[in-house]
């Protein structure tokens, strides 16, 4: 009896894996049509400076609304696309959407803009080949010096010659700023953030959302402030929702924050539109001075 029960569950397991596999073999085939078909879009996420208020960049957020499933969120398919390698295309079609993006909104500005755009970059498989392909669009773009990079931590810990290799050659594309994206959360050997030649670090919002009830979350942010300091690094605080949230990141000195309680993601329509009402309404004390 036990066994044909354990043999029950062994089946249970096994169709339910099953499943899964052909469930994310499914989503990956749809990824790669709605990529041969450019169905992929790109929303925008401002990060304001803490002392006015004023947009310093954008986060640049995948977005894929499937005509017969709606939105699929990014936690759904980026897994999925970085186990099969899909990511790497993902990734190149986001920055070439971005790049267009921008062109259309210096215009709307009539020169440069007064801010730079944040990319995301899977770090699941950075070889040479892909790399190469990137910074080809980021060379030929004319707008490198508007891009800035996210990667995540786990990939600096591959820190091997060769990911310092391809991270200084993407920098050498003429990119604005290398953010570590998550900090806090992974790793954090700090020997890297040298070698990488980072810019920016990135506060988990893991760390913000119990910002008012954790003590040692705050720690950390305090911690992360004072090595940003230490190393000229600039910090950004994300996940920031609420007003509390807000004033205790002020209190703990995070210059750039980033939010909902700013603005969600929104299309890459209504950038500029964002972006001139905040400098018409002026500074905004975010941070009382
Ligand atoms: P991330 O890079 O850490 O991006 C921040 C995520 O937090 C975004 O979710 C954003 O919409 C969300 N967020 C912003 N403010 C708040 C807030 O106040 N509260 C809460 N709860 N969430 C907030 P999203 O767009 O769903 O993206 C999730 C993750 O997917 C990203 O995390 C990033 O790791 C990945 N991702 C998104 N776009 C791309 C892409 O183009 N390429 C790659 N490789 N990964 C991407
Ligand atoms: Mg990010
Ligand atoms: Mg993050
Ligand atoms: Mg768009």
């Amino acid at each position: 009896k036990a066994k044909e029960k354990g043999r029950g569950l062994v089946q249970f397991y096994e169709s339910h894996w099953q499943q899964e596999k052909e469930e994310k073999l499914r989503l990956d085939a749809k990824l790669r049509q709605a990529l041969a078909g450019h169905r992929l879009d790109v929303h925008y996420q401002p990060i304001v400076d803490s002392s006015n208020g004023l947009p310093v960049a954008f986060e640049a957020l995948v977005r894929w609304n499937d005509s017969e499933e709606g939105m699929i969120p990014p936690f759904k398919f980026i897994p999925v696309a970085e186990s099969s390698g899909l990511i790497r295309e993902v990734d190149l079609e986001v920055l070439r959407m971005v790049v267009e993006d921008i062109r259309q909104w210096q215009q709307a500005f009539g020169g440069d803009l007064p801010f730079t755009v944040a990319i995301n970059l899977s770090a699941i498989e950075l070889s040479a080949d892909h790399v190469d392909r990137l910074t080809e669009v980021i060379r030929s773009s004319g707008v490198a010096h508007r891009l800035e990079l996210e990667i995540t931590e786990s990939l600096m810990m591959q820190d091997t010659e060769e990911s310092v290799k391809l991270i200084r050659q993407i920098k050498a594309a003429g990119i604005a700023k290398l953010a570590i994206d998550d900090f806090g959360t992974g790793y954090s050997s700090m020997g890297y953030l040298k070698r990488f030649k980072v810019d920016k670090l990135k506060i988990d919002q893991s760390l913000v959302r119990d910002i008012d009830h954790d003590p040692s979350d705050r720690a950390i942010a305090r911690a992360i402030v004072a090595l940003g300091k230490a190393l000229d690094l600039t910090v950004v605080a994300e996940g920031v929702e609420t007003e509390t949230h807000q004033g205790l990141l002020c209190k703990e000195g995070v210059p750039l924050l980033q939010g909902y309680l700013f603005a969600r993601p929104m299309p890459g329509e209504d950038v500029v539109g964002w972006v001139k009402e905040r400098r018409r309404n002026g500074p905004m004390h975010v941070c009382p001075i």
